[in-house]
């Protein structure tokens, strides 16, 4: 693991180099996966900063493409053709760029415990992984970092349903009618008839965190937790990959994720980049050096769950 500070920043692209040299070999397909941005959010990645590493990459004699998948949500991201017309609005061209730009929602599949993962094929079918991620709060996993950008954003439209919905909240006891979940549900998904919890479960993201803050715990997902489910993605998605890297950028810490129309701006000062070959050592670094930055698990305050949850259900997978 590599931290770079945010003051020697213009250290990255060197040490990225002399990473990625030992690791790929020439001729290697490498995806490079990351949110190209969804309009009017201003803090994803930048194109400048990711053509000086394409550039890179071309230099070592490497074949990157970048990568990214469609969501379910409306807004610039929804269909191929809508998302590809955001990548140009940002910057994210081939002509610009310096590599092709693949948006899909085609893929493989992979079954793990709770899923059939519908891994996007261009990540499935690439002899290399280079995931950059833009690390920021989010409402369900706490925090978005590397695992985040694969386990929602390197499988299908379909998937990504699946592990919102099979995490969504039922009953597995009689509930007292406190309304602590109607309080913490960041949607506004639960209210209380006749003293008892009511789910509108068009509106529920499946995020958990009445789950985790009913004090009489009488809640549980339909099939498992979020961040089981969402490390399940990530982990049908580098399961095959004997070369992955992660560049972990803590700049621009929003509240909210970059798919946010309104982030709520910025809730911590810049900290630097993480980078490391091990998917979960980037984003415990990265949890840790925010808590750090912070003084507290910040985004467990800000959101009711914290990233260590996600984290630790990535590493008991990659242990296996
Ligand atoms: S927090 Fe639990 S007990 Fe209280 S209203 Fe919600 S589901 Fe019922
Ligand atoms: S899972 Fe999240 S979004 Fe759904 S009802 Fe519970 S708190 Fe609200």
């Amino acid at each position: 693991m590599i931290f770079i500070d945010i003051k020697e920043k213009g250290k990255l692209f060197n040490i990225l180099k002399e990473q990625l040299k030992n690791l790929f070999k020439e001729g290697d397909k490498v995806a490079v996966k990351l949110h190209m941005g969804e309009p009017p959010n201003p803090y994803h990645l930048k194109a400048d900063m990711v053509k000086k590493i394409i550039s890179i990459l071309k230099k070592l004699k490497l074949k990157p493409f970048l990568f990214d998948s469609i969501v379910i949500y409306p807004g610039g991201r929804d269909t191929v053709e809508k998302y590809k017309e955001t990548t140009r609005k940002n910057g994210f061209y081939e002509k610009n760029i310096g590599c092709p730009v693949i948006i899909s929602d085609d893929y493989i599949e992979v079954k793990t415990e709770n899923l059939n993962v519908q891994v996007c094929k261009p990540l499935a079918e690439a002899t290399a992984l280079l995931v950059l991620s833009h690390v920021k709060g989010h409402m369900c996993s706490g925090f978005g970092g590397a695992i985040k950008n694969l386990g929602m954003g390197g499988v299908t439209k379909k998937t990504k349903a699946d592990i919102h919905g099979l995490a969504e909240p039922v009953f597995k006891g009689e509930c007292k009618g406190c309304g602590v979940c109607v309080e913490c549900c960041p949607v506004e998904a639960i209210k209380l008839e006749n003293k008892k919890a009511v789910f509108n479960y068009s509106k529920c993201w499946g995020c958990g965190v009445c789950i985790l803050n009913c004090k009489n715990n009488v809640l549980k997902p339909k099939k498992a937790m979020f961040d089981a489910l969402l490390a399940e993605g990530a982990y049908a998605v580098i399961k095959n990959k004997r070369k992955q890297f992660y560049l972990n950028f803590l700049q621009d810490i929003t509240k909210l994720c970059d798919c946010c129309s309104d982030p709520e701006g910025i809730v911590l000062e810049d900290i630097g980049m993480v980078l490391s070959k091990n998917i979960v050592e980037a984003d415990k670094t990265s949890f840790d050096l925010i808590n750090k930055k912070a003084g507290k698990d910040l985004f467990l305050e800000i959101h009711k769950k914290s990233p260590l949850l996600h984290i630790k259900e990535m590493e008991k997978l990659i242990k296996c």
